[in-house]
């Protein structure tokens, strides 16, 4: 019996598969490379050792997508496929909703077809949109400001339907906080195509020289230095959280969320210092406009997460950075030669 992960050439699907294949779990892996490089799986098996199948499917695509089932024996899956980029999901919102809401239902079609009633969403802490009060636990109330948001939070009510029509589903909706970072290897991590959105990726990208300066987006919100404020989790914390999911939905029915995060708040500023000294690198910044539609804070409670599904990160703001500049330095292009 496999676990099918759909997006497995991605940032945190690649991460996923190398504990799983560790923790010596079978997987069927799909992805149309959209947004990702095949050279990814290739060094997931260089890391691990270990093989899985892998299909070049796009999830809108209903007929090959049914061939994966009819040829493996899928007993659960872990969805990470989908488009991501908030700005990008304004511009192109036809694309965002077809690509993540249809992809999904094709999905889950096939997943109860053939008997696999069990998924680990990805979900995002965009659902919070901008929470009253921090730290933010899984009952605050849901609200989004942007397509990529929105689909996020349909799939969510998707699944919460599916499972209220049928009791024999076993849904997980991981709401990730910031993951950043790197496998401790440093032969996979973060690849954004072009200018990167995220603070991390571009921080890296000054630290190695590839850009001049960061622009920090703001530096009069109300945190404790004026910077934004986000809880960052290391991908390989992340990655674990799969692995502690799937064992519970392989015990229980019904539909759970759990916010995926560290519990810690740190601001712009605390970033660019922590990696300054956690590398020796310098990362010079100026500070620019506030970036539209930013939150002053946002940080998780994980201790549902904790108490149900026995999950804590355990890496701390060192070592994300460390790694995170060890996969940048080691790989300037990402995985393009
Ligand atoms: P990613 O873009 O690196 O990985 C997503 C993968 O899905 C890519 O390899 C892409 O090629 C593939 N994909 C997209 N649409 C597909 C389709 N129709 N058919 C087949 N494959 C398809 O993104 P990531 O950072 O690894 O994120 C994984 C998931 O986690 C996404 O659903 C994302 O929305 C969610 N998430 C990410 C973050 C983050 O900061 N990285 C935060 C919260 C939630
Ligand atoms: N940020 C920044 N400069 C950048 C990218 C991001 O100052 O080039 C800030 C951003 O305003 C936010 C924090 O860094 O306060 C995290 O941004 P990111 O886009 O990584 O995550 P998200 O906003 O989705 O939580």
């Amino acid at each position: 019996m496999a676990i099918l992960i759909t997006g497995g050439a991605g940032y945190i699907g690649s991460h996923t598969m190398v504990e799983f294949l560790t923790a010596g779990r079978e997987l069927v892996v799909v992805d149309n490379f959209m947004n990702s490089k095949p050279e990814s799986l290739r060094r997931v098996k260089e890391i691990t050792g270990k093989d899985f199948r892998f299909y070049e499917v796009d999830l809108l695509d209903r007929d090959k997508l049914e061939k994966v089932f009819l040829e493996n024996e899928i007993e659960a899956c872990i969805h990470f496929a989908g488009l991501k980029a908030v700005g990008e999901s304004c511009e192109k919102p036809l694309l965002y909703y077809h690509n993540n809401i249809t992809g999904t239902l094709n999905l889950c079609e096939l997943l109860a077809k053939y008997g696999a009633k069990r998924i680990v969403f990805s979900s995002s802490a965009t659902v919070y949109g901008k929470p009253a009060s921090v730290p933010i636990t899984e009952d605050f109330p849901t609200s989004t400001t942007n397509p990529y948001g929105e689909t996020k939070l349909m799939i969510e009510r998707i699944l919460a339907d599916l499972v209220k029509a049928d009791p024999e589903w076993s849904v997980s909706v991981l709401r990730y906080f910031n993951p950043i970072g790197a496998h401790p290897s440093g032969r996979i991590g973060e690849d954004p195509q072009g200018i990167p959105n995220n603070l991390l990726p571009y921080v890296s990208q000054v630290a190695t020289g590839r850009r001049e300066f960061l622009s920090i987006f703001g530096d009069d919100y109300a945190t404790h230095d004026g910077t934004g404020v986000r809880d960052y989790i290391h991908v390989v914390d992340l990655a674990r959280a799969h692995l502690s999911a799937i064992e519970y939905a392989e015990k229980t029915t019904g539909i759970d969320y759990f916010n995926i995060g560290t519990g810690v708040g740190y601001s712009v500023l605390d970033i660019v210092h922590a990696y300054e000294t956690a590398t020796g690198a310098k990362v010079p910044y100026r500070i620019a406009p506030r970036r539209p539609g930013d939150i002053d804070e946002c940080y998780a409670n994980p201790e549902k997460a904790a108490k149900v599904l026995g999950w804590r990160a355990e890496y701390g703001l060192e070592e994300m950075c460390r790694h995170a500049y060890g996969w940048q330095s080691q790989n300037p292009n990402g995985y393009d030669k």
